[in-house]
């Protein structure tokens, strides 16, 4: 199996394996909330990695809040976090996680409003002034660091600049960024940034909301996030000791590794294109690459217009890919990134997405570019592609 598929989840380190294995045996029992010495043993474990998680976006420990993931995370940013008599601004390629929150926040009264972005997938920071400016009130900012699809980089640092001129707390789904790009959040200006355990060589079920005052989210709920009063009360239930120790790894091993790993892997990235480009460019004169030329090391995304992408990865069982985001896959829609970069539906349908991650090797890439090149042109295991 060729694994290109790194964006909607990375393979876990073995480094964060084996710090986690010792955690999961039963002589490891001991709620890290106890008070016995058990319970201190798996707290400390839980606040090293509570620093690492903050160290690797320069904020301090205590602002760095476990949740189950980046879903929850983004909902807790997002569902708290608006002010009051505020409203929420997002752009209009955030993920699903987050644009389902905005139903409730309109139902709940508050102003929402979506940003367009550019044909690469690019918010513009002017456009986020007009917003700012026509709303006229408190808001909450969010758009994410870099794209999971088409893996374009937002332009943060801008945005965070325009948001801090009318006084608007800004937030950033980090999730894919954070393996290949340093993200520090005071100097960047953010108040809250979203990350996932799986998406950094970390364990699934585990991501963590940080914030930064003055930006404290509300809980949804007293007997929901709140629970039991842990966390500060910004999110309540019981540490998963492993869980928190395996993202805490994860966390060092990016900021350790993430120079390196974006420069081997956006060479591997172009090279992929490269190749593809070679095996079917002449036949296929559409073939196009979607997003920014300078996105994300590990996303390439492409358009082989009269293709119909889903049915093409079934035909290559041997090639893990995605048609897009992994959320939206079962659900047989054009992805909303594709068509907010303005590709018509049929285009959107034609596109595939490869996540190439640390472990990918160019003899992969190589490999993987032959596969679907052999099997549109009729020699793959599965006989000719059809054609949508
Ligand atoms: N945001 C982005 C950009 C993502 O790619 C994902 C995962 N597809 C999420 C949020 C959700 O993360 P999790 O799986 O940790 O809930």
């Amino acid at each position: 199996m060729i694994y290109l598929d790194h964006l909607a989840s990375t393979p876990l380190d073995p480094l964060v394996l084996e710090a986690m294995l010792p955690w999961m045996r039963p002589e490891a029992a001991g709620n890290p909330h106890a008070a016995h010495r058990a319970g201190w043993r798996a707290a400390d474990a839980v606040e090293e990695a509570r620093a690492e998680v903050a160290a690797l976006v320069g904020a301090r420990p205590g602002e760095v809040v476990f949740t189950s993931g980046a879903t929850e995370a983004n909902a807790l940013a997002l569902l708290g976090g608006v002010p009051p008599e505020g409203g929420c601004i997002v752009s209009a390629v955030e993920h699903a996680s987050e644009l389902a929150c905005l139903p409730e926040l309109r139902r709940r009264g508050h102003p929402v409003a979506v940003l367009p972005v550019d044909g690469t997938g690019r918010v513009d920071p002017a456009e986020l002034e007009r917003h700012l400016s026509s709303l006229g009130k408190p808001a909450l900012v969010s758009v994410m660091a870099a794209n999971n699809e088409v893996g374009t980089i937002q332009p943060l640092a801008e945005l965070a600049a325009v948001a801090a001129c009318h006084g608007a707390t800004i937030h950033s789904d980090a999730v894919q960024a954070l393996g290949t790009l340093a993200l520090d959040m005071p100097a960047l200006g953010l108040h809250g940034l979203s990350l996932s355990g799986h998406k950094l060589y970390g364990p699934m079920g585990i991501g963590a909301l940080v914030v930064r005052p003055p930006f404290r989210p509300v809980p949804a709920s007293a007997g929901g996030s709140a629970g039991g009063g842990q966390q500060r009360g910004l999110r309540g239930g019981t540490l998963p000791t492993p869980l928190c120790v395996g993202l805490g790894i994860a966390c060092r091993l990016a900021r350790e590794r993430r120079e390196e790993d974006a420069r081997r892997i956006a060479g591997l990235r172009d090279r992929l294109w490269d190749r593809l480009h070679d095996l079917l460019g002449d036949r296929l004169p559409g073939l196009r690459r979607n997003g920014a030329a300078d996105g994300l090391a590990g996303c390439l995304n492409v358009t082989i217009p009269g293709i119909d992408a889903a049915d093409r990865l079934l035909d290559l069982p041997e090639l893990a890919a995605s048609t897009g985001s992994a959320c939206h896959s079962a659900a047989g829609e054009p992805s909303h990134v594709l068509l907010a970069l303005g590709l018509p539906a049929a285009d959107a349908h034609a596109s595939l997405r490869f996540g190439l991650g640390r472990g990918t090797t160019a003899e992969e890439v190589d490999a993987a570019a032959a596969l679907l090149a052999a099997a549109l042109s009729g020699r793959g295991p599965a006989g000719p592609l059809r054609t949508a």
